[in-house]
């Protein structure tokens, strides 16, 4: 399949490492001009060689999406850099582990801040060129865990639910805008978050045998999904959850 990006410009979140830079690398792979942001300048900037290397065209910029003063500072640098995001891929750290009566007002108004309202003030950041250009790709990087909720991660299971719902809601506002909105939900993926969800080796290697594929994905396998509903193929589908997990939910919807 021709996915048809080439010459489109995106801007990816979180991108300094793991799901995020293969996202970006996919992206740029399939000729797309890409943004790179992530919080620390050195990480990001190693990211934008890594890519180039490859002969991607990329730019990096640091923020915070946890900040709303750097995301308008990202946007406006994004559009002064690259021009107007035609692709956005929400992505960032998940917020801390812990249990429902574990967590303190402050670790939720946190986990609020970082995981839902940067969904929302990216996607209202960018959204107002996709619908003028009547073409645009929103893709949030969600998780397992808007459909069956783990155990200990409290804050990412009442909050990618909250990202799920908005997401589901702004769809049918510009659908007929000709600007998409979906999730990609991984399920377990070797990256550096996993490794500091389950330090442990033994329990680890416990969690990949439960796994039907047996195996971890690859942050590419991830990739792969976001790139496809980033395609001009996929324009009619919106407002969807694509759950990547190597079957390992059981639920048929
Ligand atoms: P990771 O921790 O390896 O990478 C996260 C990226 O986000 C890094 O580039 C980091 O610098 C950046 N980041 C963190 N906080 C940020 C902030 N406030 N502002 C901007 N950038 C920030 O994580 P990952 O494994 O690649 O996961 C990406 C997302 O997918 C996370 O939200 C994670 O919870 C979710 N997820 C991961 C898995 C998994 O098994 N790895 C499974 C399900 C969901």
């Amino acid at each position: 399949m021709h996915l048809g990006l080439e010459g489109k410009r995106a801007l990816v979140t979180g991108a300094s490492q793991g799901i995020g830079l293969a996202v970006a690398k996919g992206l740029a792979a399939e000729g797309v001009e890409v943004a790179l942001s992530a919080r620390t300048a050195t990480t990001l900037e190693a990211a934008v060689s890594a890519l180039r290397a490859l002969g991607g065209r990329a730019v990096g910029i640091p923020a915070d999406v946890s900040r709303p003063d750097e995301i308008a500072r990202l946007l406006t640098r994004v559009r002064e850099e690259l021009g107007a995001p035609d692709i956005l891929v929400v992505n960032a750290g998940g917020p801390p582990a812990g249990t429902p009566t574990a967590l303190s007002e402050a670790a939720w108004a946190k986990a609020h801040e970082l995981t839902l309202m940067s969904a929302v003030r990216l996607a209202d950041g960018v959204l107002p060129a996709m619908r003028t250009a009547r073409w645009g790709r929103i893709i949030n990087i969600t998780s397992v865990s808007v459909k069956e909720p783990i155990l200990n991660l409290t804050l990412s299971n009442a909050l990618r639910a909250a990202v799920t719902g908005f997401a589901k809601t702004l769809s049918v506002e510009v659908a007929a805008d000709g600007v998409t909105v979906n999730n990609v939900a991984p399920g377990y993926t070797a990256t550096e978050r996993l490794n500091e969800l389950f330090e442990d080796a033994a329990a680890r290697a416990r969690l990949e045998a439960s796994i039907p594929a047996k195996r971890f994905a690859d942050p590419a396998e991830i990739a792969a999904a976001v790139l496809f509903l980033a395609s001009v193929p996929a324009a009619y589908i919106t407002g969807q959850t694509l759950v990547v997990d190597g079957g390992a939910t059981k639920g048929v919807h």
